[in-house]
């Protein structure tokens, strides 16, 4: 019997500094109401922050709220809050837990999170977000504007299309004036889009050191701790510096050749959000095997950085424009999704693809049925497709999902074995 394989009790200056940022901002947050500091709710998915910050609006994101309060495992009496308003059990898991929090009250976990002064539904993919954020605007009382981003439909986005969404940032722009009082300079955003710049270049060289066995971190449960710089704080000098500091921590981990586990026995790419409120148990399901995930499709749900893509200071409004039209992964198609795992299976040589499937959001969960039977049958990828939720406890079986992946590790360790011609 092979030896058990174990995490590295190791809590990198990453995990520290993300925690440490993450932490301000939520401080800063909580003091907006009584300094009078404007904020702005966005989503995730390929947001204009870098927009709200020139503006001097601070942002605030409703979804890292929902995930955090899941993580400390007080979703489900928010979602039930939710619930009894008349919100249907099959509705977006994370809607459920942010409006229940405002019904509550507001408060965020740990900290007062205070009530938008305006909420910018920066509608990308999902269309679920229009109708939680004219919730949203209605529960806390803030303007609402919705910037309507179109479809991917092309491999680029057509001059009309940034056109469209350029004309509404400047709308965006002229709200925010309003709010904030400051009048907007160009060069104030162009200072921030560089910052954004080089952050993301930062975590695109994080996710290609990936490549390298055994891989530095894990691409899926320990991007989370990339995934707040680069999502929420991106266009600061603070997000900017900690990537540096990443790189530099991976790069180090690579010449030692250490990984996130005593052993990488099996390299994999993972398909959806994690189960929040379960992440710990979840992880360990894999661990176990000795499973590290080298690249994931949730880590780009903000933006996608390691094909190339910068906001350029010198094409301020139309580069985040571009930004949100294509480079991020909720507002591409099923099929391009297809594309960038097939990219990552094979450029960072993994062993077989997991999916995991959320039973509230439709966005990603469509077609995940299709998707197993084309990289299994079609590409010869082994693939296990495993369900629960990102946001509600009720959805997570331990038992079921141990069943599941111990028979697909089993199978995939004995194709190994067969294949070395032991
Ligand atoms: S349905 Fe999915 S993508 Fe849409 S808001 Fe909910 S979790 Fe996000």
């Amino acid at each position: 019997m092979a030896e058990a394989v174990t995490e590295r009790q190791y809590q990198g200056r990453v995990h520290q500094r993300s925690r440490q940022l993450m932490s301000a901002w939520m401080s800063e947050l909580a003091r907006a109401e009584a300094e009078g500091v404007p904020t702005g709710a966005l989503m995730i998915s390929g947001n204009c922050v870098e927009l709200l910050r020139a503006c001097h609006v601070l942002p605030m994101f409703p979804e890292v709220t929902a995930l955090q309060n899941a993580i400390r495992k007080k979703s489900l009496p928010l979602i039930l809050k939710a619930e009894q308003a008349g919100y249907s059990s099959d509705n977006c898991a994370y809607v459920k837990a942010d409006i229940g929090l405002f019904l509550d009250g507001g408060m965020g976990p740990g900290k007062p999170i205070p009530f938008p002064t305006i909420t910018v539904c920066n509608y990308v993919g999902c269309n679920v977000y229009v109708k939680w954020f004219e919730h949203l605007a209605d529960v806390s009382g803030s303007r609402l504007f919705v910037l309507d981003t179109p479809f991917a439909r092309t491999p680029e986005p057509t001059p009309g299309d940034v056109r469209y969404v350029v004309s509404q940032l400047e709308e965006l722009i002229t709200l925010c004036e309003s709010v904030s009082g400051k009048k907007f300079d160009i060069d104030y955003l162009r200072e921030i889009l560089g910052h954004a710049a080089r952050a993301e270049a930062g975590y695109a060289r994080c996710k290609h050191l990936t490549r390298h066995r055994p891989a530095p971190f894990d691409a899926y449960f320990d991007s989370i701790n990339m995934m707040g710089p680069i999502n929420v704080l991106r266009g600061t000098r603070e997000a900017a510096e900690f990537f540096d500091e990443a790189v530099a921590e991976f790069e180090e981990l690579v010449t030692q050749g250490l990984g996130p586990l005593s052993e990488e026995r099996f390299r994999t790419v993972v398909e959806g959000p994690p189960p929040y409120p379960y992440y710990k148990s979840f992880r360990n399901l894999f661990t176990r095997w000795g499973a590290v995930a080298v690249q994931s499709t949730y880590s780009t749900v903000g933006g996608i950085w390691e094909w190339g893509f910068r906001h350029d200071p010198q094409r301020p409004l139309e580069s985040i424009a571009e930004q949100m039209l294509r480079e991020n992964l909720t507002n591409r198609s099923i099929t391009a999704r297809y594309g960038q795992i097939k990219r990552y299976v094979e450029e960072w040589e993994a062993d077989a693809l997991v999916i995991h499937s959320i039973k509230s959001c439709r966005l990603f969960s469509a077609g995940q049925g299709d998707m197993r039977d084309y990289f299994t049958r079609e590409l010869g990828v082994p693939t296990l497709l495993v369900e629960s939720d990102l946001e509600d406890p009720r959805y997570y079986a331990e038992a079921q999902l141990r069943n599941r992946i111990d028979a697909f590790f089993e199978a995939l360790e004995h194709k190994k074995l067969v294949g070395a011609g032991h």
